[in-house]
């Protein structure tokens, strides 16, 4: 499907809002930047692959060959599954990744979308 532009804007801002308690500085600045360029992406690439609670990313980086490589994320885990399969590196060191954020960017905006999710009123 194709995001519509404000309405992911609007889902950037609740994810940008919806900080977990506790997370110190530097977790703070990792989940912020990771929403930045999970923005940054889906606004460069608006279509995306969502089905059964699963979002299909396209990484910008590339294997030692080239290849292209996906990740599939779900509120569970982040995983490359193209080529192998293993679990992000990121998430497998309990950090914040832009396939994560990039993810419940999209959530917020199926939730906005249903009609389920606040709008965030600027401060
Ligand atoms: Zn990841």
């Amino acid at each position: 499907m194709l995001l519509n532009q404000t309405q992911l804007e609007k889902a950037v801002a609740v994810a940008r809002k919806n900080k977990p308690p506790h997370l110190g500085t530097n977790m703070t600045k990792r989940r912020r930047n990771a929403i930045n360029k999970a923005f940054r992406h889906l606004v460069e690439n608006p279509f995306i692959n969502y089905e059964n609670g699963k979002l299909l990313i396209l990484s910008d980086s590339r294997t030692e060959k080239g290849e292209a490589k996906f990740y599939e994320t779900s509120r569970d885990e982040c995983r490359l599954i193209e080529p192998g399969n293993f679990l992000c590196h990121a998430f497998w060191d309990g950090f914040p990744c832009w396939h994560r954020a990039a993810f419940e960017i999209v959530e917020n905006y199926f939730e906005i979308a249903a009609g389920l999710s606040p709008e965030v009123c600027p401060a």
